[in-house]
């Protein structure tokens, strides 16, 4: 007999989820906008059509058109502002709505689409309606990324929206010393921003935890797969409450991609931008 492949070792000891008492959570936060609301079904395809986005899935909600749409809190706004975006991207006019509504998405954009956004600002939403953090309670939201580099611009991007509500974001790397980022996390942290060998090796230290995740986000999916990944980023999921809201991105969609987005995302709405 051929000994495991290291692929098929689960990094993190086993779970078994129904032996957990998980407090009941609040994913849906989006009130559609009259403006919104008003349009039917062909100004829906037409204005998808200016976007430059096709969505498949389960009753999708409607793109927007505007920032006002978004329904965020006049903090938010501002913040919005005062970093000089005047109109969503196409990604975003599609994938806000649909993640303030709760669902998951996978979404195939390309870098530089405006995506760090778009799942940063519903994420900020979802945090702020939780319970506070105790000591010792892990992130709400996750965000897995392939690499430092990514990792860092996602968390800066985080930071400049989170800082609105006083949330701390922390951001966990390979190469980075695990001494300062676990330090990090022991303060307290509601956002995580990882690569995902790192978060299994924080986790293993316990100075995180995985339990009071319910919103997590896979970006740049295909280049985690890449990068070998692959196992990392199937027990992480696996040790997520499964009734937790998902986002997954990735600059591709194939096989690979399509396996997993089956296996960790429910009755997703899948976000195409660009041909
Ligand atoms: P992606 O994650 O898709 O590669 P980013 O989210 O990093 O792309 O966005 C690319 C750049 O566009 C960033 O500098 C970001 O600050 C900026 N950006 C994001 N949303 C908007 C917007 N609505 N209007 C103008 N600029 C934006």
């Amino acid at each position: 007999i051929a000994p495991p492949k290291k692929k098929d070792i689960d990094p993190l000891p086993t779970i078994y989820h129904s032996e957990i008492e998980y407090e009941p959570f609040e994913k849906n936060f989006y009130t559609q906008h009259d403006d919104i609301a008003a349009l039917d079904e062909e100004q829906v395809r037409e204005l998808r059509r200016t976007l430059g986005v096709k969505v498949t899935g389960p009753s999708p909600p409607k793109p927007v058109t505007s920032f006002g749409h978004f329904g965020f809190d006049e903090q938010l706004i501002k913040a919005v502002r005062k970093a000089e975006y005047t109109q969503p991207t196409p990604i975003q006019a599609q994938a806000v709505p649909t993640a303030l509504s709760g669902r998951d998405i996978i979404g195939i954009a390309k870098t530089g689409s405006g995506k760090t956004a778009a799942f940063i600002w519903p994420m900020l939403m979802h945090v702020m309606d939780q319970k506070q953090l105790k000591p010792g309670d892990g992130p709400i939201g996750l965000i897995l990324a392939p690499t430092r580099e990514l990792s860092l611009q996602i968390y800066n991007e985080a930071k400049k929206f989170g800082k609105v509500y006083n949330l701390n974001v922390v951001c966990c790397y390979g190469g980075g010393s695990k001494w300062e980022q676990s330090k990090a996390l022991e303060q307290g942290a509601e956002i995580i921003v990882a690569t995902p060998g790192r978060m299994i090796d924080m986790v293993k230290m316990k100075a995180t935890n995985l339990r009071r995740v319910t919103f997590l986000v896979l970006d740049e999916a295909d280049r985690m797969f890449h990068m070998g990944f692959e196992p990392q980023v199937r027990s992480i999921c696996n040790h997520v409450r499964p009734d937790r809201q998902c986002l997954m991105f990735s600059a591709t969609f194939k096989k690979r991609i399509e396996r997993l987005a089956r296996d960790v995302l429910t009755d997703p709405v899948r976000i195409v931008q660009g041909d």
